[in-house]
């Protein structure tokens, strides 16, 4: 199905206590990555404004704590019926202003859902722990909510993203401000909708729009206990400095750079529809998407089934729109250079021409680079498109080195039939999340979401069990309420 992008200009308000206000700062635009037109406007919330939501988040959050979590849970459930009555009118406004196809923009939000659901399961499912730790005396854990806490998220996904903090922390009794992409905003008013129909009460869930400024005011604001960041390696180091010297909690991931080993042994018709998908799905505009494959010995079949793959695919049909001009550039140029450096372009994406009709849009179509070295800029710097970069190594241990000496630690994944040659790839890869013949090694829920190294400033995952202590306290109490006889030094 082909994305349905708003004829006309969408007025994009922030949404405060329940309604929707328009904030008072600068203008930002909203340009669809498939035809460059302007479908929606928003402006950026000031300091003062901020301060507002957030001290209200806290009045609201006062009561929605004292609430068992059974009953926080209700308005959750509601929440998962409502995002999936609509999960079609979704997917085609978050794709026409993030670039995605239909498909994609609605698997997005059925993996948001997904962790929507392990939200719900917490009701059941954390429920501390209690012990008689002596005579007359017992010990127990109680999660209590932190206050209001925040999250700020990429333009990529947005409504996975925002779905992979939003319905925890406020399961768990928080309330939430949240700070969407600016280019990326239109998303958030739906979302805002449908926690309203839901019946959660106002003032629980704030959407703020801006850019940098209005980032620094929710993180500096006293009453913001957690800030959960996604977004690139730069902004989330930025975001990660400035609020743990406010002492704050701070979970910031960043951008990436992942690889693909690649092995002779592995089945081609796995390898190359993986790869091929791996690099080009999203149009390369995720942070799990291969960048560089590692293909170690001869592999030729593999590679040529990998070019078949992506050559197959249509742009504006099977592969999605980059978000800005800007970045069409950007990639153009990474592969120019490529090519002056003599690297081999076995799939040419700067030549495809766009889809019909769409020619005003942020088109580049799927490119395979082989020989490229591991020196080369475009070996080691986080692309952000569907460009896919081919080492020749001899051995697994060369692949490992390279991978190893890239800063960041998003995914790495090996092709090959050989369980114990996977396993040399599992232990040594410097990357929170490894797959085996898998392209995109998404864990899915109960299993966490989290890189490491430069991909990952703080402690724990975003998504899992480890998230929930970053958006809570758990409290330790020890009871005893009489003088037992035969007591000893804990009684
Ligand atoms: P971005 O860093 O430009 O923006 C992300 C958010 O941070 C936005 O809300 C933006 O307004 C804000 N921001 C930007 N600069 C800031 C600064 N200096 N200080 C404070 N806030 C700032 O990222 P993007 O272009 O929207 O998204 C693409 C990036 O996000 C890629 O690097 C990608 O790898 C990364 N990403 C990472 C993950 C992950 O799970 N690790 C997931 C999705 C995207």
């Amino acid at each position: 199905m082909s994305v349905k992008i708003p004829t006309s200009v969408i007025q994009c308000l922030n949404y405060v206590n329940g309604n929707f206000q328009k904030a008072s700062g600068p203008k930002i635009e909203v340009r669809s990555p498939y035809n460059g037109d302007l479908i929606g406007e928003v402006h950026a919330t000031t300091a003062g404004e901020v301060d507002t939501a957030v001290k209200q988040a806290a009045k609201a959050q006062e009561s929605w704590a004292l609430l068992p979590i059974k009953e926080r849970s209700k308005v959750m459930f509601l929440f998962r019926q409502i995002l999936l009555r609509d999960v079609d009118e979704i997917a085609h406004l978050k794709s026409s202003e993030s670039g995605k196809t239909f498909a994609e923009g609605k698997a997005g939000l059925l993996k948001g859902i997904e962790v929507l659901e392990y939200a719900l399961s917490l009701q059941n499912m954390d429920v501390g722990g209690k012990m008689e730790v002596s005579r007359g005396v017992s010990c127990e854990y109680r999660r209590e909510p932190l206050g209001v806490v925040a999250g700020i998220t990429p333009f990529n996904f947005p409504a996975m993203v925002p779905l992979w903090t939003i319905p925890i922390a406020l399961t768990l009794g928080n309330a939430y401000v949240w700070k969407p992409s600016e280019k990326t905003p239109l998303t958030s008013m739906k979302i805002a909708d449908s926690l309203k129909e839901a019946g959660l009460p106002d003032g629980l869930f704030q959407v703020l729009h801006g850019g940098v400024e209005t980032v620094e005011a929710i993180v500096d604001h006293p009453l913001v206990k957690a800030i959960g960041f996604v977004g690139s390696t730069r902004a989330a180091r930025a975001v990660y400095e400035r609020g743990t010297q406010k002492f704050k909690r701070v979970l910031a991931l960043g951008g990436a750079k992942n690889h693909i080993v690649l092995l002779p042994d592995a089945s081609p018709d796995l390898a190359g529809p993986g790869i091929s998908d791996s690099f080009t799905g999203c149009a390369g505009q995720r942070c799990m998407a291969a960048s560089v494959l590692l293909a170690v010995g001869d592999v030729t079949p593999h590679i040529q089934k990998i070019v078949e793959k992506a050559r197959s695919l249509t742009l504006g049909k099977d592969m999605g729109a980059i978000i800005t001009a800007s970045q069409v550039e950007f990639l153009r140029e990474a592969i120019n250079q490529a090519e002056k450096e003599g690297a081999k372009i076995l799939l040419d994406g700067r030549k495809t021409p766009p889809p019909a009709g769409l020619e005003k849009g942020n088109w580049i179509g799927p490119t395979i680079i082989d020989y490229v070295k591991p020196a080369s800029a475009i070996a080691k710097v986080e692309l952000f498109g569907p460009v896919l970069c081919i080492i020749r190594c001899e051995d697994i241990s060369q692949a490992m080195t390279i991978e190893n000496s890239i800063p960041y630690g998003n995914a790495c994944s090996v092709f090959t039939a050989n369980g114990g040659l996977a396993e040399k790839v599992i232990s040594r890869a410097s990357a929170g999340m490894v797959g085996v013949n898998v392209g995109v090694p998404v864990p899915r829920e109960p299993f966490s979401f989290g890189g490491v190294n430069a991909s990952k400033f703080g402690h724990g995952d975003i998504t899992g069990a480890q998230s929930l202590d970053f958006w809570s306290n758990v409290k330790k109490v020890t009871i005893k309420w009489e003088k037992q006889e035969d007591s000893n030094w804990m009684s």
